[in-house]
């Protein structure tokens, strides 16, 4: 597998825009000019993810497996105290996003109960940046483990019912390629990590996955969609793009299905 032409200039691709391209590359493209604003979601599970070894050890046993996490309410005590657990995270989110709005407590406290009682290893290390030079991703991988699977990624959506996403299958596969020149996972001569953890803060559940071949053929092809974007190229959108929940159908003519006709830009009914 021979690695995909670089652009000129050594420019490393993230990981979030490999997923994003897999997705839909003519968002990309739309977009590539664009601030990406963290989600107050993302800002939230990120500070949890934080303190989830103090969550572990929580006596309140977690209703993540339970399902039940969306018709719980405050996490308050029968006495109407709040939870200094809740009330210290809080601040710390307030802290990083002055700018978050108080009604995004409420997704703090469930996010807390869910990962109460989470069986949860200590990481060796966390926000660790890698970078594969010789396909030009970087990315941040949320935690490093002491053992196998020694990749941890932190996710703000809930968990679907069984494995995890599609999209965070080429996450998976992103993070272990953009992981691989780093020393301490090239453990003594063994085999590279092939799996990543993967929690879902909203559900409180960590997963594992291994990514397939079909999982790195398809990030591969993301890599070179992404590659093309950077120089300038304009992509194709694929026959599954996600148009019906996607913010750039105003300005996307893919996002109409087919693209414009002169007719349909002076005639057709907006
Ligand atoms: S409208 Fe469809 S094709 Fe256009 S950017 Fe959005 S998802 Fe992609």
């Amino acid at each position: 597998m021979s690695a995909p032409a670089r652009p000129s200039e050594p420019q490393f691709i993230p990981v979030s825009t490999l997923v994003r391209t897999s997705v839909c590359p003519v968002r990309v493209y739309l977009e590539r000019h664009e601030g990406i604003v963290e989600p107050p979601e993302y800002t939230i599970a990120k500070q949890v993810g934080y303190h989830l070894g103090s969550l572990a050890l929580s006596d309140t046993p977690s209703v993540a497996e339970s399902e039940t996490v969306l018709s719980i309410g405050s996490p308050q005590d029968p006495a109407g105290h709040s939870d200094p657990l809740v009330e210290g995270i809080w601040e710390e989110i307030r802290i990083v996003r002055p700018d978050i709005d108080d009604s995004m407590k409420e997704y703090l406290e469930r996010c807390i109960a869910a990962c109460r009682g989470l069986a949860w290893e200590e990481p060796v290390a966390a926000d660790v940046a890698c970078a594969n030079r010789k396909y030009g991703i970087s990315g941040r991988i949320d935690w490093m483990f002491g053992r196998r699977p020694a990749l941890g990624i932190l996710r703000a959506t809930r968990a679907p019912t069984y494995g995890v996403w599609k999209q965070d299958r080429i996450r998976a596969a992103a993070y272990l390629l953009a992981a691989e020149e780093m020393d301490q996972l090239k453990n003594g001569g063994e085999t590279f990590p092939s799996e990543v953890r993967i929690a879902y803060i909203p559900s409180g559940i960590v997963r594992t996955v291994a990514p397939t071949a079909s999982d790195r053929r398809r990030l591969l092809a993301a890599l070179r969609k992404a590659e093309a974007i950077y120089r300038g190229e304009t992509p194709q959108a694929p026959p599954d793009a996600p148009c019906d929940r996607c913010p750039k159908q105003d300005i996307c003519t893919r996002g109409a299905r087919d693209p414009q006709t002169l007719f349909d830009r002076f005639f057709r009914k907006k």
